[in-house]
């Protein structure tokens, strides 16, 4: 299939490219003595995802320890509330941990092994990354050290918890405005003191070259778990695919086993109280091209051009900038991307908790707002949503500030 001048049948072949581009966006833009352990990252996964022992254990990690495959459920009560579409759901929710991040966060830690490092190193902000790859680390046996500022440690205590009782070490960061940046920082620093015995496990399809490219490849089990599944349920294909966009990971594993078919994608950011600057983190929508974090993608800039402060109900989705794939994507007009605000993000929280029975990630509950909305613009046809993960850690804060609905 061919889009924009973009040949989709050999598309993974082509992008990123050797220097991790996609298009104008991707890239490595790193400080010198970590620019060494990048490559070094690169070329073991090039080795190692070749590697038959490597792909059949990681198979088996996926069956035996996260539970795969997740089901797709089809929505039947919440469709017949809709008219004549039909929605279903990719599980993720039902992942080991109950979202999508442990499928990347096992696979960067089973590469760290074959490299023979002994230590896992990550930032975190609302602790989802850190509490999946502490996971991962007491699985592997492996050290984890996860940097998080001071007032997120306050606001997390759940994770927190989770993190420590896994074994691993979380590290006060207490500088600066005490949150996700320097956490991100103070982890990177560490990392570039430590990189000959440890990895640095970024948590979503984002950070300099190989990261965007290694964890979408460890994500498309889910697309194409989905494919698969979705086709034998119905015998055709979804007419249209519906995911959240934070830093973009759990769309990305999904889109990927559709990009080449003839379904309508659509990837949908947190417009959070609305779309003034500072309310909102839609940065494909709203932002513009620059380097952060390692790579260079469409952002959220403030007047100093610095990454802006950006606000979302779902914490998870709170980034300023999106993966440099998913502004390819856009630019190509492959991906559609829209907006969900907190408002129709929580309606779709207690939809699918009424209806049928899953609480939802408010993250992916984003998904869901988008996948109602779009029934009722479609008339007919099918929808698929990734529901990247369940809502247990944000039922107290639901209740507290929303009420029961
Ligand atoms: C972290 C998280 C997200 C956002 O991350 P992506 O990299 O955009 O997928 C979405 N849903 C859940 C449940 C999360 O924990």
């Amino acid at each position: 299939m061919n889009y924009s001048g973009v040949n989709f049948d050999t598309y993974f072949k082509n992008y990123p490219d050797e220097k991790g581009y996609f298009g104008r966006y991707g890239g490595c833009y790193i400080q010198p003595e970590l620019q060494k352990a990048m490559e070094e990252i690169t070329e073991a996964y090039f080795t190692i995802c070749k590697s038959t022992r490597f792909i059949s254990e990681l198979r088996r990690i996926r069956r035996e320890f996260q539970g795969r495959p997740t089901p797709i459920s089809h929505l039947e009560r919440l469709s017949g509330s809709l008219g004549n579409v039909q929605l279903y759901v990719k599980r993720e929710d039902l992942n080991h941990t109950g979202a999508h991040k442990l499928n990347h966060c096992m696979g960067e830690a089973l590469l760290a092994k074959y490299m023979g490092k002994k230590k896992l190193i990550a930032e975190t902000g609302a602790g989802q990354h850190g509490v999946a790859l502490a996971t991962a680390a007491a699985y592997f046996g492996m050290e984890c050290d996860i940097y998080m500022g001071s007032v997120d440690i306050k606001k997390q205590a759940p994770n927190v918890a989770r993190m420590k009782i896994l074994g691993a070490n979380v590290v006060e960061v207490t500088h600066g405005l005490q949150t996700l940046k320097e956490a991100v920082d103070a982890a990177f620093e560490a990392y570039a003191n430590e990189y000959k015995d440890a990895i640095y496990c970024i948590g979503s399809v984002l950070g300099p070259h190989p990261f965007p490219m290694m964890v979408r490849d460890f994500q498309a089990v889910v697309g194409i778990e989905a494919r698969e599944q979705f086709t034998s349920m119905t015998g055709e294909l979804p007419d249209a695919i519906v995911a959240c966009v934070g830093g973009g990971s759990n769309a990305a594993g999904f889109f990927s086993g559709f990009l080449n078919d003839p379904v309508d994608i659509y990837g949908v950011e947190p417009l959070g109280r609305g779309p003034k600057l500072g309310d909102h983190a839609a940065s494909l929508q709203y932002g513009e091209e620059g380097i952060m974090h390692g790579f260079n993608s469409i952002m959220l800039k403030d007047e100093n051009g610095e990454p802006a402060p950006v606000y979302s109900v779902a914490s998870g989705l709170d980034y300023p900038s999106s993966g440099p794939e998913h502004a390819f994507l856009h630019e190509l007009g492959r991906v559609r991307y829209d907006v969900v605000d907190d408002e129709e993000a929580i309606d779709a929280f207690f939809k699918l908790s009424r209806l049928e029975g899953i609480i939802p990630a408010i993250e992916s509950s984003h998904a869901v707002a988008y996948g109602i909305k779009l029934a009722q613009r479609m008339g007919k046809g099918s929808v698929l949503i990734n529901l990247s993960g369940r809502g247990d850690k944000d039922m107290d804060y639901v209740i507290e500030n929303y009420g029961i609905r």
